[in-house]
């Protein structure tokens, strides 16, 4: 079973939203769980605190690093690879969250105040993980959108797998736009070719429209399109 363990200062945050709709299924199917470690727990003073001011000098608490090591030495890592949710590391991508999807699961370390005793990071195999280029006053919520992105990739936990084939960010393009009832809303019509039931005519029109789409917005996307082709890549393969 795919599993997640958070390391928090806020274990009551969790399931939160993970525990709704499919997530909350899949854990009750037993497809993935999740258990929360509480950091204060390994605090070594009787006000329970983890964090001290800043070497140097400066603004704001820095959370220590013999408490957040005795925090992480004391978890089964059963091989999941530790992640620290930080604004400095690597961006989140679809694909890596299908590689963690794959594997056992994950272990992830919420920062709180100004962050982490750098030591944490030099002296244990961590992956620095961020989700924007924009700052939060902790890691739970972005912990949440990791173990998210994993999870509705765990087989199981999503119904339809065909529907993930065609999503944003498979095979390098954003996805296409979607219409249901009502045929018309505030004047605007379904497309025509969406209602003619030629399947050729209809995958031709979504294609384009990906392109368009992923040209448009992200260009970024669309310049690695470009220069990586159409083919869909290897799940545990970085791209170029
Ligand atoms: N002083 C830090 C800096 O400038 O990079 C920001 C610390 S932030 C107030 C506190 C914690 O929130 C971080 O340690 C991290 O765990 C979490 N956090 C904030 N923004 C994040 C982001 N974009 N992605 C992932 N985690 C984030």
């Amino acid at each position: 079973m795919w599993r997640a363990t958070v390391l928090t200062l806020y274990p009551e945050l969790f399931p939160g939203p993970l525990d709704a709709s499919v997530l909350g299924r899949g854990a009750a199917e037993g497809h993935w769980a999740l258990d929360t470690v509480n950091i204060r727990d390994f605090s070594d003073n009787k006000y329970g605190s983890v964090d001290d001011t800043p070497a140097g000098g400066g603004a704001g608490l820095v959370m220590r690093a013999d408490i957040l090591g005795a925090a992480i030495d004391s978890i089964n890592h059963d091989d999941r690879p530790l992640l620290c949710l930080t604004p400095r590391g690597a961006p989140l991508t679809q694909h890596r969250a299908q590689a963690l999807a794959a594997g056992p699961g994950l272990v992830a370390l919420c920062g709180r105040f100004e962050g982490i005793d750098e030591r944490v990071f030099s002296s244990r195999d961590i992956e620095e993980v961020s989700i924007g280029d924009f700052v939060l006053a902790g890691g739970e919520i972005a912990a949440m959108a990791l173990i998210e992105a994993c999870v509705r990739l765990v087989p199981g936990v999503l119904g339809s797998a065909s529907s993930l084939g065609e999503e944003s960010f498979e095979g390098g393009l954003l996805e296409y736009p979607q219409y249901t009832r009502p045929r018309e809303f505030q004047g605007r019509a379904i497309p025509d070719v969406l209602l003619s039931g030629d399947h050729q005519r209809i995958a031709d029109w979504r294609d384009e429209q990906r392109k368009e789409i992923t040209r448009t917005r992200r260009p970024d996307l669309w310049e690695r399109f470009l220069a990586d082709g159409p083919i869909r890549r290897d799940k545990n393969k970085e791209p170029k």
